[in-house]
């Protein structure tokens, strides 16, 4: 059993929304934390149930049919948004973050999505476009963190609303696809928006800490198990950044 300070975390329907391994993001939350001497708890939320109430949840990515019953299952009782609105944070990658946004498309049309996120998923891109590879997207200054590395695979592309921030500035890759400038993701208070897997907690050290910071304030100092897990993250970024031929800033 877990302290009253426990970090809980929710992999949201792994199942059906883990085909990029995603759901490794609740294991490095739970590593950084662990190092900081935090308890923390993964809860793996499958079925119909309703959602534990939980610091921070995750959605991974995962493939058009899964992708429309999660977001039939998160609408029920409006579970995500309430967990949103009782102080969670959450982290939703591709799929995870096409659900959040107003609407999004699969081939049988337009599928409303929970409104979380300012954005839209729109027509997709041409089957021999799909986005596939390495991304490198600065960080949206507002944010204020390093840049961030991972990897897409999506066919669709998503808009941004008027004034939304988006995660980074798409720097190598496609990222949301949409537009001039090309960005990744999108922020809106504590939900987190992006293209990118990898799973992209474990080569974006930084956003995991952003997220564990949400969920308990301050953190605490950590660990040698912390040195080694930056080590770690930082050789997987090095090997990223130089293949793109980009520096870490
Ligand atoms: N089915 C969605 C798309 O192709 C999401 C894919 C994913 O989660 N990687 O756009």
């Amino acid at each position: 059993m877990s302290g009253p300070s426990a970090v809980r975390i929710a992999v949201l329907y792994p199942e059906l929304l883990g085909t990029y391994g995603d759901g490794g993001n609740a294991a490095v939350l739970r590593a950084r934390a662990q190092a900081r001497g935090l308890e923390a708890e993964v809860v793996e939320v499958v079925g119909s149930e309703a959602l534990p109430r939980c610091d921070v949840y995750l959605l991974g990515g995962g493939e058009d049919g899964p992708q429309r019953h999660v977001a039939r299952l998160l609408a029920q009782e409006d579970r995500m948004a309430r967990a949103v609105a009782a102080g969670g944070s959450v982290l939703a990658v591709c799929a995870g973050m096409q659900i959040l946004g107003s609407a999004f498309r699969d081939v049988d049309g337009s599928v409303p999505g929970l409104s979380l996120l300012p954005c839209r998923t729109v027509e997709p891109l041409p089957a021999e476009r799909r986005a596939v590879g390495e991304v490198v997207a600065e960080a949206d200054p507002r944010l204020d963190l390093p840049r961030l590395v991972g990897f897409e695979n999506h066919g669709g592309r998503t808009a941004l609303d008027d004034g939304a921030v988006p995660l980074g500035r798409v720097l190598r890759g496609t990222g949301n696809g949409v537009g001039q400038d090309a960005v990744d993701g999108v922020v809106a208070g504590r939900v987190v928006g992006t293209y990118l897997h990898g799973p992209v907690l474990a080569l974006n050290p930084a956003l995991a800490d952003r997220l564990l910071g949400w969920a308990v304030g301050d953190l605490p100092e950590g660990d040698e198990r912390l040195v080694r897990l930056d080590e770690a993250a930082e050789q997987a970024r090095a090997v990223r950044l130089r293949m793109a031929g980009l520096a870490a800033a």
